[in-house]
């Protein structure tokens, strides 16, 4: 071949399958749940807020996000030195390993987990040892502890687990980094942590106090409903949160991010009381499931997951013709959001009647 060519690892890079868009249906109102996204607009606050960013577009943001970065460590409780701010968790999760992976290194994450997480590994040239998830969904952790070899710089823990809805426990996540060797980073995705609601439940930032090579990873784009303006962040001690920041893009997170940010966190009791909405919808949809005989595994996300095998695509055309779309894995399974109640209804209704 000739002309300029991209390093080896650039043609290994899984494509990223977006959550589709409805189908648009003449007299039907449709509904997306296919991207986990909050269904509720944002709080007055947040637009105003938005607003008044969106008037000095012409400037570039502040780089150092010094008031996102000041609100997060008042709200936390974390030293400003130990936050890492970028456009959502999934560009953290680049940012990761291209500072702590020479090319070849290793990465053990569960499978089916975050379908990120293999684009990210290719793209830093490093190596994926995905683990199979158990038969109801959970991380494997005794699997992963063994899948880490003398190359292993990362364990990702997801949880709730993207898509298929469990958590790990605390205790889980204490046996797991106690067996972690301590030059290898334990990342815990907490995209979904806010919807979190069971007993021995995993305190990220105590966790994170306790163990220098524990980062956590969290997203406004979820519970907080700014999937749209791409903004997220970690929490590690200063030495690992340094080297994120170091190989961030510059001016990435957006004014009007940064502004929606804070103003979120200043609602966030209103927001919280939409997340309980969304969990008591949640409990109504899984017991519907449930009832209808569907064995889904424990949603500790704002989704659920169907293991469907060959009829996935078949599920996800049923579904698109009662106006909802879900995010099928093909010849595995379909995620699907727990969104308005009108959509969650029109869920039960399909699952009640797709024959199994
Ligand atoms: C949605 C999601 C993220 C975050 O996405 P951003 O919008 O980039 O913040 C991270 N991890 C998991 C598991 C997710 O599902």
């Amino acid at each position: 071949m000739t002309g300029p060519q991209p390093r080896r690892n650039v043609a290994a890079i899984p494509a990223y399958v977006a959550g589709k868009p409805p189908t648009v249906r003449p007299g039907m109102t449709s509904y997306k749940l296919s991207s986990n996204e909050n269904p509720y607009p944002p709080l007055p606050g947040v637009v105003e807020a938005a607003h008044r960013a969106v008037e000095v577009m012409n400037r570039y943001p502040d780089m150092g996000s010094a008031a996102l970065y000041d609100a997060l460590s008042a709200r936390l409780r974390v030293p400003v030195g130990d936050l890492a701010v970028a456009t959502g968790s999934v560009a953290l999760i680049y940012q990761l390993l291209n500072a702590f992976c020479e090319p070849g290194d290793e990465v053990v994450h569960a499978w089916r987990s975050f379908e990120a997480y293999p684009i990210a590994i290719a793209a830093a040239a490093a190596t994926s040892v995905p683990v199979p998830v158990t038969a109801d969904g959970r991380h494997d952790l005794d699997a992963m502890v063994a899948a880490i070899g003398p190359r292993t710089r990362c364990v990702m823990v997801c949880t709730p687990n993207n898509p298929t809805g469990p958590s790990v426990t605390q205790t889980e996540l204490d046996a797991l980094i106690a067996r972690v060797p301590e030059e290898v980073l334990v990342v815990v995705d907490e995209a979904y942590v806010e919807f979190v609601r069971m007993d021995d439940r995993v305190d990220g930032v105590a966790t994170y106090r306790a163990h220098p090579n524990v980062v956590l990873f969290r997203t406004f784009s979820k519970a907080y409903g700014l999937a749209g303006f791409r903004v997220g962040y970690a929490v590690a001690h200063e030495a690992v949160a340094t080297a994120l920041r170091a190989v961030s893009l510059p001016f990435g997170v957006s004014g009007v991010a940064q502004a929606a940010a804070i103003a979120s966190l200043e609602a966030e009791p209103a927001l919280l009381e939409r997340v309980d909405a969304l969990v008591a919808e949640r409990a109504r949809v899984t017991a519907g499931l449930r009832e209808a005989g569907w064995d889904v595994p424990e949603p500790q996300g704002n989704f659920v997951w169907f293991e469907l095998g060959e009829r996935t695509a078949e599920f996800a055309a049923a579904a698109d013709e009662l106006g909802i779309v879900v995010r099928p894995f093909a010849g595995e399974g379909a995620r699907v959001s727990v969104g308005e109640d009108e959509a969650n209804d029109r869920l039960l209704r399909l699952a009640a009647s797709f024959p199994r």
